[in-house]
């Protein structure tokens, strides 16, 4: 049994700063990375491809020469040959949840309204053109993030998807990642991880493509290279280090919610999670069931969810009222929300910014992260107060359409020239004056 304890928060203790703090996740502060970030840009910004062999040699351990840095189809074949056969089959049950999903997501290619008589107005929606999908690979392999960045790029028409991954130490790729590609249909994998991933999409090397847009989580290594380069490749929404707040009002067992605390807190030392609850006693007691858990994880992992929930951004926070909880989740703004209660359904309309709400003791977590269908990629650092998780409309842009008939233009023509002369554009208000009409007459006669 561990002697380390589950941190306890109450919240009608702490002062405004403190309560600050404990919104605080770590990607908020990113200076001491985006220092450290700036040269490797440069680097891979100059040397390319030289560059990629080189951190990749520093940082991952791995011995890539700079001509060997895309998968070969043989690396393809070795890694499906490699992998149990039933893993291969639940990467293809995932995957066809995750297409599945998101197919019902596609909005129509074009919508028109009929605003007045003659007047259509809508929008079109078409996919970009490159995207890279960063597939961590540091404190673990994520091929489930492969099917979950790849697939819904390729359900929306991406002509060119890539995939971008920290080679391991004997070189290669993770075998699984590698199928998780297959099974997107995706086959330029490209072994680089990091800053310098990023840094090579957004200028492209001679073996890796410069593309339009990166998209998928990482560490904070990767999240400041993004940071550094929005200007030249659009860098998505953030998907830093990992979190999730549960919310329960004690009507399931506590050792759900203890469970459910160890998932996203074995990611790593810099994940954020929270049981938030109004009920001490419930409280007690899932911290209670959570040392028996660890000692059913691998050390590692233990000592990730350890470092988080016995630390400053974890553990139990305890409200004096179920408002002030529901409040407190509100602020927070978590990627992941689990709602652990007997009537979950009831709590719906009380969250307003979360990635993601699992309702009800069997949604798990653990499904939705892997099988499920919607994408795990989820806005973290606060960001879902303004964004949503990553979807089809991550890889589609809107263009505005609007056409006017002959008979339709004489009713806006008018007032277009009146407010166009008021802010002093001779030439907007000129092309809709009785210049145009005796061009557009003139040409109705010559035809
Ligand atoms: P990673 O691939 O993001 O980072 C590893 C890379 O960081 C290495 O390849 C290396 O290039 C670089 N790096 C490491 N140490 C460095 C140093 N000292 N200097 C410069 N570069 C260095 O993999 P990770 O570390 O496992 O991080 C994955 C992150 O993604 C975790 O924080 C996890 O919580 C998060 N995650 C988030 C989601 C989500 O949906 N938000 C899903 C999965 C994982």
């Amino acid at each position: 049994m561990s002697d380390t304890l589950v941190s306890i928060h109450t919240l009608s203790a702490l002062d405004d700063a403190q309560r600050k703090a404990l919104l605080q996740r770590t990607e908020s502060d990113l200076s001491a990375f985006i220092d450290k970030v700036n040269p490797i840009i440069e680097a891979v910004r100059i040397d390319g491809d030289a560059a990629l062999a080189d951190f990749a040699r520093q940082f991952d351990k791995a011995q890539v020469a700079a001509d060997q840095l895309r998968a070969t189809t043989e690396e393809f074949s070795a890694a499906r040959a490699s992998i149990d056969p039933e893993l291969i089959t639940t990467l293809e049950f995932a995957a066809g949840n995750i297409r599945h999903f998101h197919e019902k997501q596609m909005p129509e290619t074009l919508v028109l309204h009929e605003t007045h008589r003659g007047v259509l107005v809508g929008d079109r929606w078409n996919a970009i053109d490159s995207v890279a999908c960063y597939v961590p690979r540091g404190k673990g392999s994520f091929p489930s993030s492969v099917l979950m960045t790849a697939i819904p790029a390729k359900v929306a028409g991406v002509r060119k998807v890539v995939i971008i991954t920290p080679p391991g130490p004997d070189g290669t790729v993770d075998p699984a990642t590698l199928v998780a590609a297959e099974i997107a249909g995706v086959s330029d994998v490209f072994k680089c991880g990091g800053a310098q991933a990023i840094a090579a999409v957004a200028f492209g090397t001679q073996t890796v493509p410069k593309c339009d847009k990166v998209v998928g989580p990482g560490s904070p290594w990767v999240v400041a290279a993004k940071k550094q380069l929005s200007s030249l490749i659009d860098p998505g929404s953030p998907a830093g280090p990992s979190e999730l707040i549960i919310f329960s009002d004690g009507s399931v067992p506590a050792e759900l919610v203890a469970l459910d605390l160890c998932v996203e807190s074995e990611h790593g030392p810099d994940s954020s999670v929270f049981f938030v609850t109004d009920n001490a006693d419930f409280a007690n007691a899932v911290a209670s069931c959570v040392p028996a858990l660890w000692s059913r994880m691998g050390n590692i992992r233990a000592q990730y969810s350890k470092t988080v929930l016995s630390g400053p951004r974890g553990g139990i926070v305890i409200a004096r009222t179920r408002a002030d909880a529901l409040a407190f989740v509100n602020d927070y703004a978590p990627e992941h929300l689990a709602v652990l209660a007997d009537n979950a359904w009831q709590y719906l309309a009380c969250f307003e910014h979360a990635g993601e709400i699992l309702l009800g003791p069997h949604s798990a977590i653990s499904v939705a992260n892997f099988v499920l269908g919607p994408s795990h990629v989820l806005p973290t650092g606060g960001a879902a107060k303004t964004t949503s998780p990553l979807s089809v409309f991550d890889f589609l842009k809107r263009t505005s359409i609007a056409s006017l008939s002959k008979e339709a233009y004489g009713g806006f023509a008018a007032h277009a020239e009146r407010l166009a002369r008021y802010e002093g554009f001779d030439g907007h208000a000129n092309a809709v004056s009785t210049i145009r009409d005796e061009a557009l007459r003139s040409a109705a006669g010559a035809s």
